[in-house]
């Protein structure tokens, strides 16, 4: 057992917003540059799940072996600033189903806050790095799921002591 608390905020600096926070039940995520904010519910109903995914999709688009992500629901999603500023880039081609998935990126640094798929209406998925609060990384978000294990990375040997799926969990 750690006896590291993590029970309380851990903000460190990371990207140039210093104005990132977390409470009982709601926090922020920022981009690498602080243009963009959302504000989440860190409990359900809003948090939908906690999942890394290691697709062909997601290792190419995070530009590394796996995506680490959270759903929230939209109707909890709530855009501190900055929703004016993110370009959308969607495509089907790569997605096994057929489906639409469209990312959202800060169009000033490139971070990826979210992705929404035609498949999964009324959810975002967003990316657990972009949270503020580091402990929540380990704590509330901490992945549930671990998919598409095929297309793991060999040097990766997986989250320990999760759901593990060959291909998608959600389909
Ligand atoms: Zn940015
Ligand atoms: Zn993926």
């Amino acid at each position: 057992m750690s006896s590291v608390d993590k029970s309380n905020p851990y903000i460190p600096l990371a990207g140039v917003a210093v104005d990132g926070w977390s409470k009982e039940d709601e926090a922020t995520a920022t981009c690498f540059c602080g243009a963009v904010q959302i504000v989440f519910p860190t409990q359900g109903p809003g948090l939908v799940e906690t999942f890394v995914c290691n697709c062909t999709d997601c290792r190419k688009l995070t530009a590394s072996m796996f995506a680490s992500n959270f759903t929230i629901a939209d109707t909890h999603l709530k855009h501190a600033r900055g929703e004016d500023n993110l370009t959308r880039y969607g495509q089907s081609k790569t997605i096994a189903s057929g489906n639409t998935m469209t990312n959202y990126f800060c169009s000033t640094c490139g971070t990826l806050m979210y992705r929404r798929g035609s498949a999964f209406p009324g959810l975002s998925i967003c990316r657990i790095g972009t949270v503020d609060d580091f402990n929540l990384h380990e704590t509330k978000l901490r992945p549930r799921v671990e998919q598409f294990t095929k297309d793991r990375v060999g040097w990766f040997h997986g989250v320990k002591g999760i759901r593990q799926v060959e291909g998608s969990a959600y389909t």
